[in-house]
């Protein structure tokens, strides 16, 4: 690549040119003049999600009516979406269904790794990051506050403090893989190996990594995770989330959500729960097939690429953002809280700045559209399936432009969704 401080739009142009997944932008509908840097929390949308939508809604809804349930493959969708899914994570078949929200899915697999765990009365903590989204934590404690059986939540504030606190009285290891605020990303097989090392079972929440990049679940011999769809995976806003269960634990795995769904056959309508063998115990209740059915729309634009070719640009991109940030804004207070290694980065690139929210608000009214995350982080995600290089350049400049003429307005009111 051409030197950064010699480099031109022209370049970026060029890069853009020679980009094998540049095709890939086709298959979304992005406004004009915008440039989204925000797919890491609300993916694009693929262009084939209205018409997916328009048959839901007028033939398989309309028309077919409750017949749709067999005729249109409804009562398969969880599944049939996991199995989609399930390549980009290191799954195999059978062991992720589409369900419910991220937040629920973590109460499933917290619970039933508690359960699974309670054979050891001295396994009482669960250790996660204070950094953590705070959903995460949160589940966490409503599960033990509810167990009320002196459960315990560690919150370590580095990745280094991992080997210190976890030992046999650990029951749980909870990370995001991806940090949502810095980007920071885990070592999954190192930090999962260490988990099982003291007997402790290793729940991952791939929200800010699944479709961001390559893992193996299976190779890193995880035991639990979930994500979301509507982030990277672009299944839309709310789209239901994720759930993997491992083939070796889906006997032991028993969640207290045990809806009618997760029964070995629900069309019995036995008073008794008895539940189905395999990974669709995960379930609890009727799916929103509505919103359940775009999420096809989203994964099969990675059915067209591969995660190390997405991978690889999505380094190049953050790379090059963040090097152009740099040089161009240096006499600016920004503070890069991504990490530089490209083994410890997402697909994201945070900075620091005291007048983070306004800014970001001056870049929104120009059609760059980052997001703001407490404290003072500007955010800017990157989606490679749809982000070009210019893009990267254009937001830099525009980053460049509204610090250098001070064109935000540090009054800006806060909006319920920063
Ligand atoms: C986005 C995100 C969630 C969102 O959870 P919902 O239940 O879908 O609202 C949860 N955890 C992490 C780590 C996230 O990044």
């Amino acid at each position: 690549m051409t030197q950064i401080n010699t480099m031109t739009r022209n370049d970026c142009e060029k890069l853009d040119q020679q980009d094998t997944l540049a095709p890939l932008r086709e298959d979304f509908d992005l406004p004009a003049g915008v440039i989204y840097l925000d797919g890491n929390s609300l993916g694009a949308r693929p262009k084939a999600a209205l018409q997916r939508a328009q048959e839901v809604i007028t033939q398989e809804w309309g028309t077919d009516l409750i017949k749709s349930w067999n005729t249109a493959g409804w009562f398969d969708l969880p599944s049939t979406l996991g199995n989609q899914l399930a390549p980009l994570i290191g799954a195999d078949t059978n062991e992720v269904v589409v369900t419910d929200t991220t937040s629920v899915n973590l109460f499933k697999a917290i619970a039933a790794a508690l359960q699974m765990q309670s054979v050891d009365s001295k396994r009482k903590t669960i250790i996660t990051e204070r950094s953590n989204f705070p959903t995460d934590i949160y589940m966490a404690e409503g599960i033990t506050r509810w167990l009320d059986r002196g459960y315990q939540i560690v919150l370590i504030d580095t990745p280094e403090e991992l080997p210190q606190v976890i030992n046999d009285g650990t029951a749980l290891v909870m990370l995001t893989h991806v940090n949502y605020r810095t980007g920071y990303l885990h070592d999954m097989t190192t930090v999962t190996a260490l988990a099982h090392q003291h007997g402790a079972l290793m729940l991952w929440d791939l929200a800010h990594s699944a479709g961001a990049l390559p893992m193996d679940l299976n190779a890193a011999n995880a035991d639990f995770a979930v994500g979301c769809t509507y982030k990277y995976l672009n299944g839309g806003p709310g789209s239901p989330a994720f759930i993997w269960v491992p083939v070796r634990h889906q006997q032991a795995f028993h969640h207290p959500l045990s809806g009618w769904w997760g029964h070995a056959s629900p069309f019995a309508m036995s008073p008794g729960f008895t539940p189905t063998p395999g990974i669709r115990r995960a379930l609890c209740g009727t799916q929103p097939i509505a919103s359940l059915a775009m999420v096809a729309c989203g994964l099969d634009t990675f059915g067209k690429t591969d995660m190390q070719a997405i991978r690889k640009k999505s380094l190049a991109l953050t790379d090059l953002f963040i090097q152009l940030v740099e040089s161009r804004c240096a006499t600016h207070p920004l503070e890069l809280v991504t990490p530089r290694q490209h083994q410890q980065r997402g697909s994201q690139a945070s900075f620091k700045h005291p007048h983070a929210y306004a800014v970001i608000q001056a870049l929104i009214q120009r059609g760059i559209i980052g997001d703001y995350r407490e404290p003072a982080i500007m955010r800017f995600g990157f989606t490679p399936l749809y982000t070009r290089y210019v893009d990267v350049w254009d937001a830099a400049e525009g980053l460049r432009d509204i610090l250098d003429s001070k064109d935000y307005d540090t009054n800006a009111q806060r909006n319920a969704v920063t």
